[in-house]
């Protein structure tokens, strides 16, 4: 059991993700002892530390004042105070301000204690239903539609679970780039309000989905998690995915000025396939478009 909340220690602090009943006991009593509160929006926390009648001095850190913030909570940590730190909600750092608190109080030899709990991620995966044994994280999918295209196109051959973070305006649009880039029939889960009323996971093949959310306007936070490259030999081989690879081998010769053998040798490499199963497949699409 660790003890009573030490003088001169951060501790990290995971706090619910929507549901206020998940939080830890010993996150609620480093709340309640600690000398000092630092949370993003003090708005924000004073809900949960109201609903936990914890009152707390608190102190805001975010994005544009992190920096300073950092150097003023680590002085108060080398006094002797402890100091909680939180995010608006999961796991701070965890996409979320924080680390930069993190790494200067390391540097300074300051004892850090992460206190465990909810992070959208990990709630995501353990309910999505997609393969666990591995998996990548990835924050938040890039705004700008080049960039996220580029990140899109980089998971062709993703070899395990890909979780990211988005926005519920753009959903369907990075719906529809996942159909056009991985395929209509990779795997997704749109995990939606975890742990909230509208609770909802939406799980299928990227077009099914695209499909099955029409005009519907997809509300409130958004999880999403896409399924890895099953290759060109599984079913995930429609007549879309199909076009793709043929795509891919055209951007790999324009981008890395290959010719088609070697550029067909970089997509086996990428796709795990042998290179003569990939020959295959490009040569069924290529008698597709005869006329
Ligand atoms: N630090 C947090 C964590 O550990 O999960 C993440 C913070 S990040 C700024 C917020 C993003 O996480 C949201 O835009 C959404 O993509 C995702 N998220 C947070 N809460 C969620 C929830 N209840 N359901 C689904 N996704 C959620």
């Amino acid at each position: 059991m660790p003890g009573p909340v030490e003088k001169g220690v951060l501790y990290v602090v995971a706090t619910p993700i929507g549901n206020l009943e998940d939080i830890t006991l010993r996150a609620l009593r480093v709340l309640r002892e600690a000398d000092l509160i630092a949370c993003e929006d003090t708005r924000h926390t004073r809900k949960l530390l109201d609903h936990y009648e914890i009152a707390r001095p608190v102190l805001s850190y975010h994005e544009h004042n992190e920096q300073e913030r950092a150097r003023e909570l680590v002085e108060k940590l080398e006094q002797g105070l402890s100091v909680a730190q939180v995010s608006d909600a999961g796991m701070p750092g965890i996409a979320d301000p924080g680390y930069r608190v993190i790494k200067l109080a390391i540097e300074r030899g300051i004892p850090v204690r992460p206190v465990p709990g909810p992070s959208a991620a990990i709630t995501a995966l353990a309910g999505g239903g997609l393969p666990t044994d591995s998996f990548e994280f990835l924050g938040f999918l890039p705004a700008r539609s080049g960039q996220r295209r580029t990140l899109i196109e980089r998971l062709r051959s993703a070899s395990a679970t890909v979780v990211l973070y988005e926005a519920p305006h753009r959903i369907r649009e990075t719906l529809a780039e996942i159909v056009e880039v991985l395929g209509h029939e990779r795997p997704v889960v749109i995990a939606r309000e975890l742990t909230k009323v509208h609770e909802e996971f939406l799980r299928g093949t990227a077009g099914e989905l695209l499909e099955r959310i029409g005009d519907r306007e997809l509300k409130g936070e958004i999880t999403l998690l896409i399924g890895r490259c099953e290759g060109p030999t599984s079913q995930a081989l429609g007549s879309r995915s199909a076009a793709d690879l043929n795509q891919r081998l055209q951007q790999i010769m324009r981008e890395q000025g290959f010719d088609e053998k070697s550029a067909l040798k970089i997509l086996a490499r990428e796709l795990g396939q042998p290179r003569s199963e990939v020959y295959r497949e490009l040569l069924r699409v290529r008698s597709r478009k005869k006329p």
